[in-house]
């Protein structure tokens, strides 16, 4: 355990013995606590991206924390209601899940229907449609995973620098967005597959052994539909993880596009929607 992690338990076991969780409980008693989780590791997603992806293992003993507290756990819509009612239950529970990656239908769902819990899935649906890792994601992965300490990608035209230091953060920083910005910009998305696949062997890494693990890939629209039988709802959450805050009218279609995927998966009222990363100013289209 590092000093960090012995810190925190120190402080967390101070507050339990005071009884500040307890005091906590009382206060929030009345509040709508909704709790936010992305995707689930298979590998080692969670060092890769810790605030994105959570241990499995992780997950299971915050929904028992839950179950063993006697927090009433609400499908989001019936929370919302209730709280505007003012009919919620003390220190209700609500569970939502960004995104849609791969493992909340292979390792979080089994989990929520195991301990009874509904929970609400924000659906970003362009690589939903795709079938493919989120290539500004996979991109990132393959530079923080390669033990390589220079990239070479002189045989390929598309990239400027050609050698990167690896060593270097910043040259590092650079060629990652470099390649981002020119995949997006220039390429479509098996053209996007190709440059990762170039790069990941560039980089000395097993690309169809990442790619096929599907730890950085969205779950399918066929793959979704499963998700009702667990107790999971699907909203919105964008086509594209966008929504520019200085053109409403791409801000509107990338709702649009979102809920034209989304509609042709049945059983789920389109009624919620979740900012891409949450980011949310009172200037911004409302949606
Ligand atoms: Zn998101």
């Amino acid at each position: 355990m590092s000093i960090k992690q012995r810190i925190k338990l120190g402080v967390y076991t101070a507050a339990k013995l005071t009884g500040m969780f307890k005091l906590s409980r009382f206060l929030m008693r009345r509040r709508l606590m909704i709790l936010c989780y992305h995707g689930f590791q298979y590998s080692d997603e969670a060092n890769f991206r810790p605030i994105m992806f959570m241990d499995k293992q992780r997950f299971a003993q915050r929904l028992d924390l839950i179950s063993r507290g006697k927090y009433p756990v609400l499908p989001l819509s019936e929370g919302v209601l209730r709280l505007k009612k003012g009919t919620l239950p003390a220190n209700t529970v609500v569970i939502t899940i960004d995104d849609g990656f791969y493992s909340t239908l292979d390792l979080a769902a089994p989990l929520l229907q195991e301990y009874g819990f509904p929970a609400t899935l924000y659906v970003t649906s362009y690589y939903a449609t795709k079938g493919t890792p989120v290539f500004p994601l996979l991109i990132q992965y393959l530079f923080w995973k390669t033990e390589c300490t220079n990239l070479d990608l002189s045989d390929h035209p598309w990239f400027p620098a050609k050698t990167v230091d690896l060593c270097n953060h910043h040259a590092t920083r650079q060629a990652i967005q470099q390649i981002m910005d020119y995949g997006m910009a220039h390429c479509d998305e098996p053209g996007r597959q190709k440059i990762c696949a170039e790069v990941a062997a560039t980089l000395n890494l097993d690309f169809e052994t990442i790619k096929t693990g599907r730890g950085l890939s969205l779950l399918t629209p066929g793959e979704l539909d499963q998700l009702e039988a667990f107790g999971i709802d699907l909203q919105l959450h964008t086509h594209r993880h966008s929504f520019p805050a200085n053109d409403p009218e791409q801000a509107h279609r990338e709702i649009q596009d979102n809920r034209n995927v989304l509609e042709k998966i049945p059983g789920h009222r389109l009624e919620h929607f979740c900012y891409p990363s949450g980011i949310w100013t009172p200037g911004l289209f409302r949606y």
